[in-house]
């Protein structure tokens, strides 16, 4: 036991995304986000990410459900998050092969290693459509494929 710990009621924090307010910007770029991980395997432990940097990538080995639908629910709010947090998007499930990726095209870096899950997007109006997230460890974010391209452009907000 550590004497100089602060005796606390309070589990101590493994890995957790959480809301925050007031807003925070973002770790990796000037965004503003109501979102922060909080992950003591670092320090500063405490992380505010955009949807485009907020990959809810735990560093513990000891994984969980809940850590695997915070995974899954950052994948979702970057792709909702492109189409401008609009529309739905659900069935997400991970790819392993990403050259299956329609228009996906390879790192020249084979080391390099990349993430990428399979997601049916409905927009508020019109048909559902393939999306497909790529989480680049490397580059610490997020590429939307759709249409068999990368989609370079957030859609912006329709007033
Ligand atoms: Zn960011």
């Amino acid at each position: 036991m550590n004497g100089n710990s602060v005796p606390s009621i309070h589990k101590p924090i493994d890995y957790r995304v959480v809301q925050v307010w007031p807003v925070q910007t973002c770790a990796y770029c000037p965004r503003l986000t109501h979102v922060a991980i909080l992950d003591d395997a670092f320090v500063p432990d405490f992380t505010p990410v955009c949807p485009l940097h907020g990959y809810a990538q735990d560093s513990n080995a000891e994984d969980s459900p809940e850590h695997a639908e915070a995974r899954l629910a950052s994948v979702c709010r970057f792709i909702l998050w492109m189409h401008a947090d609009t529309g739905t998007v659900s069935m997400t499930v991970p790819v392993s092969d990403l050259t299956s990726i329609p228009g996906y095209e390879a790192e020249e870096l084979a080391e390099v290693e990349e993430l990428a899950w399979h997601a049916s997007y409905e927009p508020p109006e019109g048909e559902r459509i393939h999306a497909y997230a790529v989480w680049s460890t490397e580059e610490r974010q997020f590429y939307l494929y759709e249409h068999g391209a990368l989609v370079c452009e957030r859609r912006e907000q329709v007033a």
